[in-house]
């Protein structure tokens, strides 16, 4: 099923992320924890893909076992700053194969010794030729608090609205720990015309990594979140009891605000899927 038309249902949906491994060896763990996810029946699952290009056949494989197997509906990530046109196209044609309807198309981060293939720049380039390719529900990037490599807000929206207006059917948040900084962020871009759906990016992951990867990013931890790490980060049960809670209330209090769309950045943890779905049992009947 094509995720637009799961969005265009008017109702609250609660979707998960998981990730590919790096080496051969890890595969079959993480195939079963993305198994156990998928038995949750989440709306859709998405899976990512290093942009080093190292895991497209897994994500690729992955995918196709969560719809082929678990008949869960499967997002495909496909990053593009790494990649030659050949390599995309090869990776379209076997997205087509599996029968994958949605792919994430991203730029992907630049690699950290700056080389880049030349094919494509900006994800705006490759949304346009997936659109053009065939028939993909197509989904993109955005960033309530701006692009890290964005000189400001605005720019970084016109930039999002060329993806809009490239082809791409919804769009997915990267996380944010503060409500607020979606409520403002929705209003801006609604008021720039941009309507496809918003999908609500919600952390749950360890918390050594929540904290490198939003200073990487420059997403911002509000001091309630602080105060949380600072007193159980050494203590990974919980830290992870105390970031289901918070994760949860930030959730109801977003499906309570009307934004229906959750997707969690399950980072191939079951429990911690299980859990959030458990949480959240009554608001999404
Ligand atoms: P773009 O939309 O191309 O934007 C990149 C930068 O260029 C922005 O600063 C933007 O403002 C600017 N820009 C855009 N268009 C133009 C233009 N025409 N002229 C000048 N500047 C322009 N990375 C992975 O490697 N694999 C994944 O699976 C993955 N999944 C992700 C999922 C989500 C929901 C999110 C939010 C991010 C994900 N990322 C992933 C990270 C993402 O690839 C990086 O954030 C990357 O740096 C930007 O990708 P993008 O698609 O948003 O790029």
């Amino acid at each position: 099923m094509k995720i637009k038309d799961i969005l265009g249902q008017g109702k609250p949906t609660l979707s998960f992320e998981v990730f590919p491994p790096k080496t051969e060896d890890k595969y079959e763990s993480v195939e079963r924890a993305a198994a156990e996810i998928a038995k949750l029946k989440p709306a859709f699952m998405s899976v990512t893909y290093g942009a080093g290009g190292g895991t497209s056949r897994y994500t690729v494989d992955i995918a196709s076992t969560l719809h082929h197997e678990y008949q869960v509906t499967a997002l495909a990530h496909v990053p593009c700053v790494s990649s030659t046109r050949e390599k995309v196209h090869e990776v379209l044609e076997e997205l087509k194969a599996a029968g994958i309807e949605n792919i994430l198309a991203l730029r992907g981060d630049v690699p950290k010794d700056g080389t880049v293939a030349s094919d494509y720049r900006f994800a705006s380039e490759l949304i346009r030729e997936i659109r053009a390719y065939g028939d993909f529900c197509i989904g993109a990037a955005c960033y309530p608090e701006g692009h890290v490599e964005s000189v400001s807000k605005t720019i970084d929206m016109d930039y999002l609205k060329q993806k809009v207006e490239a082809g791409c059917d919804f769009v997915t948040t990267q996380m944010f720990f503060d409500n607020n900084i979606l409520y403002n962020y929705l209003y801006r871009i609604r008021e720039k015309g941009i309507t496809v759906p918003v999908v609500a990016g919600m952390p749950v992951t360890n918390v050594k990594q929540i904290i490198r990867s939003c200073q990487l990013s420059g997403t911002y931890l509000p001091s309630r979140f602080k105060a949380i790490v600072d007193r159980f980060g050494d203590n990974p049960a919980a830290m992870k009891q105390a970031g289901i809670a918070y994760a949860t209330e930030q959730i109801i209090d977003l499906i309570a605000n009307g934004v229906d769309a959750i997707h969690v950045y399950s980072m191939n943890k079951p429990d911690v899927a299980a859990k959030i779905k458990e949480n959240l049992s009554e608001i999404l009947s």
